[in-house]
């Protein structure tokens, strides 16, 4: 992010701004997170990724009660260094004819302002406000009241779908599942480079990433340069729930990687993630091709156990009871971020206190998700550090694009899963143009309306026995149909891949044997996988 601040005080102000800003970090990163064992009375250190896992799937009551008390402790400590940051963001941006530091950080990432932005989440907001209640009422219905706690809530609704449902994803056949679908559905990386590391090992950087040390261009002698990816993951094949998650990783960085593989333009700059390319313009791709891994027409084709038996149809219909009715609390979670950054922004300065900041996070949590939130809003880090705060509402205009752009892909072909019009319409309206178009552009070009949550919003009204039927419609259709290409039989994706292990290349589909790019793909596959199995 580049600001012009020309002023002596300006910047006056903005040393000043970056000094308490790590102070605001180093309060937080500071903080020994953990909570108190009810029985033995001792602290317990844990992460908050712990607190918050140990809150879903600890059997004791007392337990998560007391977990979500240790998260509900990162919110005194960021209060008093936030309201103080806020203040400071809120004078540089008006200092430069903004608003507020929301209008700012939307204005420079987005190419619209704060009121536009919440002219389009309003909407959203006010549609599924009734979704929301209902699915409470539903829980409280189905599981008692104390389920709405937010110590209880993650618990209650965390079925054992998932164990069930993992033998039919298995991690070894993770990359052979997404090369083959990434195909079927026309699409193509231009050449591309990627290397795959996805094994966690000691030492190993505990964060996934993805990254392009060359992104797609057309040199000054109108020469295509193809892209090139590596991403890591952190996958142990023999934990439940590996699989799925790797294949999302796949589906979801394949995303990525196949739209920094298909920018057209005349410079490399086009291609990096600087505005125009917001948050929700990148989300988009990578959240459109994870989605499909919820479609009973993918899981038909693709989710096969290690006999090459299809997930059963009772499996899936588990799963979409389980979890569809509630939904829309996760909409909701999401959408309180936003909300609760433009509220903050907006207090006069004489309210800017650590008090007043503590309320407005659990007044908000209260209107927006209906009770206090298990993941407490002050518990987000985006809405600390200068680069990530305000940027949250992209994840929200990500997903309604998703389900925008699968809806008018279902109307305009009758299918997404193995229909190759759908790359070929990614590759030419979203991802050709590269951030030279803004985002809300490229999704009218594609979907032929104006970005709004409606699709969305229909999707999460459907009434769940409808939703049944139509999935056991689509599942019926696929597994007769099969997938395009079956399984083991390789893809072209005009792509090199190899799979990596640190410094080791497991496989490598580039000096594979084979008659033709499908073929050695299957065979680099097959490496990978006698591999994963052999070290198990
Ligand atoms: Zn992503």
């Amino acid at each position: 992010m580049c600001y012009l601040i020309e002023s002596a005080a300006a910047r006056a102000v903005k040393e000043e701004l970056t000094a308490k800003e790590g102070a605001l970090e180093g309060a937080r990163n500071a903080l020994v997170l953990g909570y108190q064992d009810p029985q033995a009375g001792a602290f317990v250190p844990a992460s908050s990724v712990l607190l918050r896992t140990k809150m879903r799937t600890e059997k004791q009551e007392a337990v998560r009660r007391a977990c979500y008390k240790g998260v509900r402790t990162i919110g005194p400590s960021v209060t008093p260094g936030l309201s103080e940051v806020v203040k400071m963001r809120n004078q540089l941006a008006k200092a430069q004819g903004f608003t507020s530091f929301y209008d700012m950080k939307c204005t420079q990432a987005e190419g619209f302002g704060e009121e536009t932005l919440f002219g389009i989440l309003d909407g959203l907001e006010e549609r599924t406000r009734p979704l929301m209640e209902a699915a409470r009422a539903r829980v409280a219905a189905e599981k008692g009241a104390a389920a709405l706690e937010p110590w209880n809530l993650g618990y209650a609704l965390s079925g054992d779908v998932t164990a069930a449902q993992d033998p039919y994803f298995p991690f070894e056949d993770a990359v052979d599942a997404w090369a083959r679908s990434f195909a079927a559905l026309g699409i193509q990386y231009r050449g591309a480079t990627m290397r795959l590391d996805l094994l966690d090992r000691e030492g190993k950087y505990s964060n996934g990433f993805c990254h392009w040390p060359q992104v797609a261009y057309i040199n000054g002698k109108g020469t295509f340069v193809p892209s090139q990816t590596n991403f890591t993951s952190l996958a142990t094949p023999s934990a439940v729930g590996s699989g799925q998650s790797a294949l999302e990783t796949l589906m979801h960085e394949g995303g990525h990687a196949a739209h920094f593989a298909n920018v057209l333009q005349p410079s490399p700059f086009f291609g990096q993630e600087r505005a125009p390319t917001s948050v929700a313009y990148a989300e988009t791709q990578s959240m459109f091709l994870d989605s499909l891994v919820g479609d009973a027409a993918w899981l038909a084709r693709y989710a096969l156990n290690r006999e090459g038996q299809p997930m059963p149809w009772t499996l899936l219909e588990q799963g979409l009871r389980a979890k569809r009715p509630y939904a829309v609390l996760d909409l909701r979670a999401m959408l309180a971020v936003p909300y609760f950054e433009r509220e903050l922004y907006r207090l006069p300065d004489s309210e800017l206190t650590a008090q007043r900041v503590a309320a407005l996070a659990d007044e908000v949590e209260m209107r927006i998700q209906g009770g206090l939130s298990p993941r407490p809003l002050l518990s987000v880090p985006h809405i600390l550090a200068d680069e990530s705060s305000c940027y949250y509402h992209g994840y929200v205009l990500a997903e309604m694009a998703v389900w925008q752009t699968r809806a008018h892909m279902l109307h305009a072909y009758g299918r997404i899963v193995d229909e190759p019009r759908v790359g070929a319409a990614l590759a030419s309206v979203y991802w050709a143009p590269g951030n030279s178009q803004p985002f809300l552009g490229l999704v009218e070009a594609l979907t032929g309306a104006p970005l709004s949550g409606n699709a969305w919003v229909t999707h999460l009204q459907e009434d769940l026995e409808a939703v049944v039927a139509s999935e056991k419609a689509a599942y019926d259709v696929a597994l007769r149909a099969g997938p395009a290409r079956k399984a083991g039989q390789g893809a072209d994706l005009n792509m090199r891949v190899l799979l990596v292990h640190g410094a080791q290349v497991v496989a490598d589909s580039g000096a594979a044997g084979g008659a033709n790019a499908e073929q050695r793909f299957a065979l680099a596959s097959d490496t990978f996988k006698a591999w994963v199995r052999a070290r198990a």
